[in-house]
């Protein structure tokens, strides 16, 4: 019942010459795939434009990385919910791990952006994860836990929000959890989605893994009975890696 999504964060990386991937991933993602699996890449934002008319008919969503909570203003170097919806972005990824640690952003934070992102109609997928201290120390699920209810605006619909748990210490290191360990995450944050929102949302919101997700281990990682797709970073970056993961899901 619930369709899988696989996202590729493209993060500070990718010139107009990477658009090609974008091409080459439009020629692979059939009419067939496009029924089973949705396909999102989040380019960094001077490319928005750009792969938003690069996508056009291929059914590939194009999505930020990042927004501001505030609808315009003096905010030197930032870009409001409804600049991105302009430039063809359908989602907007927030709360990633690298915002967290690089800008100090808190689940307020993350909230007030998510609740830009959903007012000007879009999809905000929020991160969360734990450290790798935090999981040593038995934390992982009060950690997430806690970052998913200080994240989620209250009152969503199931298909306003996506949740990407990636815990920060598997993100580009080629380390993953063991599958107990991320089935076990991805139950926790059902059953917390369901105390916020309801369980029938619950069972409809998407949760995604991320973190190392490549080709050879995402049929394992996206047959688990809550994982519902996966947010990928570096293998989304050539169309050839992203496709084998898309065609797992
Ligand atoms: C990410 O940063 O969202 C991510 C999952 O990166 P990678 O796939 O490279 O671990």
């Amino acid at each position: 019942m619930r369709k899988p999504l696989v996202a590729g964060n493209w993060k500070m990386n990718g010139t107009r010459a990477s658009l090609n991937e974008i091409v080459e991933m439009g020629k692979a993602y059939s009419l067939a795939l496009r029924g089973k699996v949705d396909m999102l890449i989040a380019p960094p934002s001077t490319l928005l434009y750009t792969a938003s008319a690069v996508a056009l008919g291929t059914g590939i969503a194009i999505g930020a990385q990042d927004c501001h909570a505030g609808a315009a203003g003096a905010h030197t170097g930032d870009l409001a919910a409804s600049q991105l919806f302009d430039v063809g972005a359908s989602a907007v990824i927030v709360g990633h791990s690298e915002r967290r640690a690089d800008h100090g952003e808190t689940d307020t934070q993350v909230k007030a952006k998510a609740e830009a992102v959903i007012a000007q109609g879009m999809v905000a997928i929020i991160c969360v994860g734990e450290t790798k201290a935090q999981r040593e120390a038995g934390k992982a699920l009060a950690v997430v836990g806690k970052q998913v209810k200080g994240s989620i605006p209250a009152g969503v619909s199931a298909d306003q929000v996506v949740i990407a748990y990636e815990p920060v210490w598997a993100i580009g290191t080629g380390l993953t959890p063991t599958l107990a360990d991320i089935a076990e995450v991805h139950a926790d944050i059902r059953k917390t989605i369901a105390r916020l929102l309801g369980k029938e949302t619950a069972a409809k919101m998407r949760i995604l893994y991320g973190g190392s997700v490549k080709p050879n281990n995402a049929k394992d990682i996206l047959g688990l009975a809550d994982v519902d797709g996966a947010l990928v970073g570096g293998a989304s970056l050539k169309a050839s890696d992203f496709m084998g993961i898309v065609e797992a899901a």
